[in-house]
């Protein structure tokens, strides 16, 4: 049970899986290393390796105790570059051997740009050691110059790959959460934020009020118009929606013509005013190729320790009851219908 929740958390998060398995690498790989400069009297060299063990052991359990694996990251990748650095002055052409592996290290730690930027750094200083005291880390300039073209080489090419990789990454987690016609959220990510609203509401009491929406008639904008200029009306709706709306609301496009408002920090009297104000702002302002489009709005507050789901069913059962009541109207909870102050109608 608890090593499946281990290896649960191993599988998904990526970045705890390669500080733990680079744990496990400096440990095993190192501690020999250190133990044996220790033992041949290279103190330097002794202390360094050690340092880089402990480090590496401190950073793995904090980022297993925290789940924060961007300071590991950053302190994993000072300690390695800085500890290669010492030892490759030390040791000479045996110790930068290391500095490939290092290369790729780095960039598996913090971003493609501050990994350049470590890997330059180590790149200048063992150079730059080298011109300023002749004779060390490199046995000729010859090889000092293919040392740093190669190295040089390892980085651009693990720089182009790493920021590849992680502007795909982040173009992928935005395509998976993000409907394509309006760039509202998506159902699936509404799914996961109501799950997220209510375990936080279970936790700390914090409220939250959803409000499904629903265009009227849509299907008539589509039949008379076609389905384009049905489109420019949900993609008119979302920006509308957006900027009559608080920025720490949530707006999700959960059906065709259907859309759900999370708002974080409402209460009752809250989740009606806003809703009044959205009601009115589409009235006015939503026009399709035939007029004035309206919506009906079915709202609910999260209780505690209900189930989103539930939560979502009573909004939903309010907004249908919306629509009976002649559209245009905003039902909440166990409210009776209230009807628009100036209902517009279209068709
Ligand atoms: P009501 O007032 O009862 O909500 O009537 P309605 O016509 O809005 O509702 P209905 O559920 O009958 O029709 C919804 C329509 O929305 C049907 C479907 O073709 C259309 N629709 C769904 N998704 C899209 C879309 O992405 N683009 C366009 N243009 N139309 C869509
Ligand atoms: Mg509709
Ligand atoms: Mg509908």
């Amino acid at each position: 049970m608890r090593i499946s929740r281990l290896l649960r958390r191993l599988r998904n998060d990526f970045q705890l899986s390669i500080i733990t398995l680079m744990g496990l690498f400096g440990v095993l790989g190192i501690s020999p290393y250190a133990v044996y400069r220790l033992a041949t009297g290279n103190y330097l060299v002794g202390a360094a390796d050690t340092t880089i063990v402990l480090s590496t052991l401190f950073a793995v359990l904090y980022a297993w105790r925290t789940g924060d694996t961007v300071k590991p990251g950053v302190y994993l990748a000072a300690v390695f570059s800085v500890g290669s650095t010492l030892i490759a002055i030390n040791l000479g052409v045996n110790g930068l051997f290391w500095i490939y592996p290092l290369i790729l290290f780095n960039f598996f730690m913090v971003p493609p740009g501050k990994a350049l930027l470590a890997t330059t750094l180590v790149l200048a200083t063992l150079v730059g050691y080298a011109r300023l005291v002749p004779g060390t880390v490199f046995e000729s300039n010859y090889q000092m110059l293919s040392f740093l073209v190669t190295g040089m080489m390892a980085s651009t090419l693990t720089f182009i790959f790493a920021y590849r990789t992680r502007s795909q990454r982040e173009r992928l987690q935005q395509l998976a959460i993000q409907d394509p016609l309006t760039g509202a959220r998506n159902r699936r990510a509404m799914n996961e934020e109501l799950r997220i609203a209510a375990s936080i509401r279970r936790r700390h009491g914090n409220s939250y009020g959803v409000l499904v929406m629903d265009l009227d008639h849509f299907k008539q904008i589509n039949d008379s118009y076609g389905h384009q200029a049905g489109d420019q009306v949900l993609v008119d709706f979302v920006e509308l929606i957006k900027r009559a709306s608080r920025q720490e609301d949530r707006l999700f496009r959960f059906g065709g013509e259907e859309f759900l408002l999370l708002l974080p920090n409402t209460e009752k009297a809250g989740l009606q005013a806003a809703a009044q104000h959205l009601q009115k702002q589409i009235a006015e302002h939503l026009h399709g190729p035939g007029g004035a489009v309206t919506m009906s709005i079915g709202g609910a507050i999260l209780r505690n320790a209900e189930h989103w789901e539930a939560m979502l069913k009573r909004a939903d059962q309010r907004l249908y009851r919306a629509k009976s009541a002649g559209r245009n109207c905003i039902i909440i909870d166990d409210d009776d219908a209230q009807k628009a102050q100036n209902p517009l109608s279209v068709g």
